[in-house]
């Protein structure tokens, strides 16, 4: 008890803490006002099938912008959300912000390919994240096929029985999952194995020293190898120059997002891209998103 009173003592006067602490609770009342005040948006950013060239998904990434200026990265508030339980009304938000992006895309005649949305560990032990799932799909009209969740390993690993059946109802819904940063988790091949899943998406750490690091080549092609004896498709992210894009082609992967096809868009520059075809040995690069 002594131990605990000292180290609430010590909290209290510590400067760096109450500035941290003071800083999740501006974040926090920051947050629960954005929503009314519609400060949420989110970018989207094209995954690009390698052997055609086409832009066969999108990544829906939630921005905050607030009225006073700038810009705030889920990084910063996506942490904040898990903590004091707002991560379930925001997945809420996203999920039916991109649902409701899609079959505005639809109806103006742009054929959109399907769009995926991130969903956090903590959304995953939410008891009626299905029931909301399916109450965003009839309200908004859009096609479940068209929907593509993303979940981390460690979301999917924590309690791999209740995700495991979550996950299959889900793709038995139609949509398709995605295992996010695949490579940076408790990886456990096992249940990798009996996972109810589509595809995975090698963590862009991996990625970006592909062409410097032999380790990082090695588990790159390895990943690519293991999702195809698995019966899944395999997306490379942060893929940023031609050479990394290359090297990845030469390796199977079948699918890369990153600054060397584009960066997250607002929706009408996201659009503009989709009847684009990328030739992948021109692929130019751009500039990461700017303040
Ligand atoms: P993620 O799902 O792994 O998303 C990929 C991140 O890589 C995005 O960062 C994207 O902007 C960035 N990125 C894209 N291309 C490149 C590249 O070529 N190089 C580099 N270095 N980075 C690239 P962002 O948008 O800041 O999002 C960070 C993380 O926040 C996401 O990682 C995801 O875990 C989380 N997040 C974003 N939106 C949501 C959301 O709506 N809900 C939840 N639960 N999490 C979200
Ligand atoms: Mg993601
Ligand atoms: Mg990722
Ligand atoms: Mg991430």
């Amino acid at each position: 008890y002594q131990a605990k009173q000292r180290r609430s003592g010590f909290e209290y006067f510590s400067d760096e803490l109450n500035t941290v602490a003071q800083q999740q609770m501006t974040l926090e009342s920051g947050l629960r006002q954005a929503f009314e005040r519609k400060e949420l948006a989110l970018a989207y950013q094209p995954k690009v099938d390698l052997a055609s060239g086409r832009v066969v998904g999108l990544e829906a990434l939630a921005r905050w912008l607030p009225r006073s200026g700038g810009i705030i990265w889920p990084d910063q508030f996506v942490p904040v959300a898990e903590e004091t339980g707002l991560i379930v009304p925001l997945g809420r938000w996203v999920l039916r912000a991109a649902c409701e992006q899609w079959i505005a895309w639809r109806d103006a005649g742009l054929n959109p390919p399907p769009v995926a949305v991130n969903l956090s560990p903590r959304q995953f032990t939410d008891a009626r994240l299905i029931e909301d799932i399916e109450a965003i799909l009839q309200e908004t009209g859009m096609d479940a096929g068209q929907l593509q969740l993303e979940v981390t390993e460690s979301a999917a690993m924590e309690n791999p029985a209740r995700t495991f059946d979550m996950l299959d109802a889900l793709r038995q819904r139609g949509l398709h999952i995605y295992i996010d940063d695949f490579g940076t988790g408790h990886s456990n091949l096992g249940q990798l194995k009996r996972m109810p899943i589509d595809a995975l998406k090698i963590d862009k750490s991996f990625v970006n020293d592909v062409l410097r690091d032999g380790d990082d080549a090695e588990i790159v092609n390895a990943i690519i190898r293991l999702a195809h004896a698995l019966n899944l498709r395999v997306v490379a992210e942060g893929v940023e120059t031609q050479e990394q894009a290359a090297f990845l082609k030469q390796g199977g992967c079948d699918e890369i997002q990153g600054y060397v096809i584009a960066k997250p868009l607002p929706p009408d520059q996201a659009s503009a891209l989709f009847a684009r075809q990328f030739a992948p040995g021109e692929l130019e690069g751009v500039p990461p998103e700017l303040e």
